[in-house]
């Protein structure tokens, strides 16, 4: 360009040399190169105005080069940006599909943006709702409490539609810089199935429970009859003993479905656990024909504001279980304190112990170690189960540490709320 430049110059002056102006003929040589170039230079300014980049004007030069590269990048957008399209798309496609339904909310719990399926099981709509906070748009309290802690670890399941039929499940999930993901299933079909199951139990529990009366009744009776057969009196005896197995389990069952049909935290009332826990000491020990030894360590004279039926049952299990599967020589500590976390019971062992592997299973209903040893220990499985509930039930936990062949701990943590300093307990 510089060269064009100075040789056009260089003819103007040659040229200008024959009529005696030299330097005004290479101006106006310089004049018209610089007319042309600013041709060019509209020329591309007007291409760049239109939006058919990729028909590129003919220049020649360094006007063609840069056509070209101009040319060159609006093609490399226009594919990256056909590529991110489709992408885009792609991902409607496939979130539309998803069977659950996906809303984006922003810090504030705001509206980003939702899926179809979202639209049609919280009934949002595109146009109005997206920047509106969702607990303005789904106004159960529970859902506005769920919201409202930030303890998104688990979900939580509602009831929605006109009369509450339907079961929704809500799960939240943090993500980016601190946004939502709100998660929406129907659960409908599994919360009838279990409600089915829950009813069964109960009624089959409840249906089962007056034959076996009358057949331990009848049994009762046997056993008592003074001109029994003495070959009888072995099987009877037997026979005695699995019915007041039975009995055990439909009991527990019952107690089972109870805990789990009223699932709302109990208010109950204040229960002096000192005295209930030398109550349950005197019964376990009278239960038990080789009970070990029963030492009971009371280090707060506070009380515990709890349902006590279900405290005094899920405590019992603990000082039975404690008793079954710790021989007669060895020890049984029950120790009850508070601190500020709250009240906790602690039933301590030197028994048989727990292997790990079964430590996360150990609640769950008719889960056993050893079936055989539980069975012949006249034991429902079911015992861990409700104690599991009825801590549930008071806001509480049930925490296991065991040691196969060291013993077991089982502690009931009672939260703050639920202590009452002894002189304010009435
Ligand atoms: P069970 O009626 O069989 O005792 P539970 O639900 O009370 O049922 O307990 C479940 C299982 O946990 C028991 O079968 C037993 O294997 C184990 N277990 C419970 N408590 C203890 C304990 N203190 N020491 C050792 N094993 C225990």
């Amino acid at each position: 360009m510089a060269a064009r430049v100075a040789l056009v110059a260089a003819a103007g002056m040659a040229l200008g040399a024959l009529f005696g102006r030299p330097a005004l003929m290479a101006g106006v040589a310089l004049a018209l190169i610089l007319a042309r170039e600013l041709q060019q230079l509209r020329r591309l300014q007007r291409w760049l105005r239109t939006d058919r980049l990729d028909e590129a004007p003919d220049a020649g030069g360094v006007w063609g080069d840069v056509v070209g590269m101009i040319a060159r990048l609006h093609r490399r957008k226009q594919y990256h940006k056909r590529r991110l399209l489709r992408l885009l798309r792609e991902l409607r496609r496939s979130t539309a599909a998803i069977p659950d339904g996906v809303v984006l909310l922003n810090p504030q719990a705001e509206i980003l943006w939702f899926n179809r399926m979202a639209a049609r099981l919280l009934t949002l709509r595109s146009r109005t709702d997206v920047g509106l906070r969702i607990d303005n748009l789904v106004r159960q309290p529970e859902f506005v409490r769920y919201l409202g802690a930030g303890v998104f670890a688990q979900p939580i399941v509602l009831r929605s539609g006109t009369s509450g039929e339907r079961y929704l499940q809500m799960h939240i999930v943090r993500y980016g810089a601190g946004q939502l993901l709100l998660l929406v299933r129907d659960v409908t079909r599994q919360e009838q199935l279990e409600t089915m199951r829950k009813e069964f139990v109960a009624n089959a529990s409840h249906e089962l429970r007056s034959p076996l009366t009358v057949i331990a009744g009848y049994l009762e009776m046997l056993a008592n009859e003074p001109q029994l057969d003495p070959a009888l009196a072995g099987p009877l005896q037997e026979m005695r003993r699995q019915a007041v197995r039975m009995t055990g389990i439909i009991e527990d069952l019952l107690a089972l479905s109870r805990l789990e049909a009223d699932a709302g935290p109990v208010e109950g009332v204040d229960v002096d656990v000192a005295h209930l826990l030398e109550q349950l000491r005197r019964d376990t020990l009278a239960r038990s024909s080789q009970a070990p030894e029963l030492q009971l360590q009371i280090d707060s004279a506070s009380h515990l504001r709890a349902d006590l039926a279900l405290v005094q049952s899920a405590f019992a299990n603990l000082l039975d279980n404690a008793a079954k599967y710790t021989p007669s020589t060895g020890t049984v500590t029950v120790r009850w304190w508070t601190d500020a976390a709250g009240g906790h019971l602690a039933v301590q062992d030197n028994g048989i112990g727990i292997a790990a592997e079964h430590l996360p299973r150990l609640t769950e209903r008719f889960y056993r170690v050893d079936a055989g040893r539980s069975r012949a220990t006249g034991g429902s499985g079911l015992g861990l189960a409700i104690v599991k509930h009825v801590m549930q039930r008071h806001g509480g936990s049930l925490e296991i540490v065991s040691a196969e062949g060291r013993g077991s701990t089982f502690t009931c943590h009672f939260p703050a709320e639920r202590v009452r300093a002894a002189a304010a307990a009435a």
